[in-house]
């Protein structure tokens, strides 16, 4: 047998191992594979699948990560692009991998610079698995991304899209990685109804794909969908026109393709106020490791509360700089901290479902008190840190000029 073939026969098996158990639940949940490609495509998916590569090599952006067959910077930039846009992700993309160019140089850095690379990326528990996993690999694996599903699943932070997604881009496996993107096109080419949070329309979703895939270029097909799912197949406004697979879908023939899929029901937003004190000695300004609440746990931000009320925000505060600082003989109330009682700036932010209203509360201190909990930072260096989104609004508005208080403490 020659190489060729060796390696379809694999893929066939891997394939096959897979699509057993998902064929077995498709039919006892009524969606038969077969019927579901049938909605599809009045024609043969093999005819969708054509055009969708032929497209894609037509049309496919030049992106910094394509092409390489590194799995090292697939794995990178598949990590990065969850929840965020290509063209945040590039810049982000690029200085990652000036900084760390392999698994090893990763698996070395220290937290702290991987998440200074991150910050402003969001989502920060990505870098710290890709940290996390880059140090599996360097012990357990040789420095080798795992060419196995087990292997590559079972890593921190790679999900079945993740895992499905660089062992079909970087290793050329009959996996179809189904993200948001792919639903929708899949979803709008067959009218079919829910959302990815339905267990029922997921397997309908991956009961088409595996009809669909391409056992020859499987990663050039993930890679086609997904670009065609954001660029063409968009959310609001699908380009129908010049859709590659305009004439196979059924959601642009009934008219109304944004019907498909249904939007994932999102948890209604919580308005919250926070008190954020701007603590100052010359240049430097005082930061703590998490913001509030559990949340922001690995950055740096400006010490800060919540409250009910900006009143409110604003007496939990100065609890809290009562609390960091009483190892501080200089500080036994909470009136100690020379916090200013009106707000020097106003700005708002939104963390998932919190729609937060932040006021900056200045405070010039006339000395560095002794607490273990504050970092004093450079002002001029915290764009660099590894500082949260939210704490990068306050610096701006340093930037743009704030007002502080004359200095109240001594010594
Ligand atoms: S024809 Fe329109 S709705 Fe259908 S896949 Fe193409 S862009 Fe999406």
């Amino acid at each position: 047998m020659t190489t060729a073939v060796v390696a379809a026969v694999y893929n066939r098996r891997i394939f096959d191992a897979h699509r057993a158990p998902l064929q077995r639940i498709a039919e006892r949940s009524g969606a038969q594979p077969q019927h579901l490609a049938k909605k599809v495509g009045e024609r043969s998916p093999a005819q969708i699948r054509r055009a969708l590569l032929a497209w894609f090599r037509a049309s496919a952006r030049a992106l910094p990560w394509r092409g390489s067959g590194d799995p090292y910077a697939v794995w990178v930039s598949e990590i990065m692009l969850q929840q965020t846009q290509v063209a945040t992700v590039i810049p982000y993309y690029q200085r990652f991998m000036a900084a760390f160019p392999s698994v090893t140089c990763l698996a070395q850095a220290s937290l702290e610079r991987v998440l200074e690379l991150w910050s402003g990326l969001g989502y920060y528990r990505r870098a710290r698995y890709l940290h996390q996993a880059a140090q599996v690999i360097a012990q357990e694996h040789a420095g080798e991304i795992p060419e196995d599903y087990d292997g590559i699943r079972g890593l921190p932070g790679i999900g079945d899209y993740t895992a499905k997604a660089v062992l079909s881009i970087a290793f050329n496996q009959p996996y179809a990685a189904l993200d948001g993107n792919v639903a929708r096109v899949v979803a709008r080419l067959g009218r079919l109804q829910g959302n990815l949070h339905q267990p029922r329309f997921r397997l309908a979703v991956e009961a088409v794909l595996a009809q669909m895939l391409s056992h020859k270029a499987p990663g050039n097909f993930n890679q086609a969908l997904m670009e065609l799912g954001q660029t063409v197949c968009l959310p609001r406004g699908p380009r129908c026109p010049v859709c590659p697979l305009a004439k196979w879908c059924a959601g642009s023939r009934g008219g109304n393709p944004e019907a498909y899929p249904l939007p994932r029901p999102r948890r209604a937003a919580e308005s919250h106020h926070l008190a954020v004190a701007l603590l100052r000695r010359g240049n430097k300004v005082a930061m703590v490791r998490g913001l509030t609440d559990g949340l922001l746990n690995d950055l740096w931000n400006f010490p800060s509360t919540f409250g009910r009320s900006s009143a409110k925000a604003l007496g939990n505060l100065r609890e809290k700089l009562a609390a960091l600082l009483g190892n501080d003989p200089k500080v036994r109330t909470r009136h100690d901290v020379p916090l200013q009682s009106k707000p020097a700036a106003e700005f708002r932010h939104n963390i998932t479902f919190r729609a937060i209203q932040g006021r900056i509360y200045p405070a010039t201190l006339s000395r560095i008190p002794r607490s273990p909990s504050l970092h004093w930072f450079d002002l001029s260096k915290l764009p660099q840190a590894a500082i949260s989104q939210l704490a990068r609004k306050v610096v701006q508005k340093v930037e743009d000029g704030i007002a502080t208080p004359k200095s109240k403490q001594k010594g």
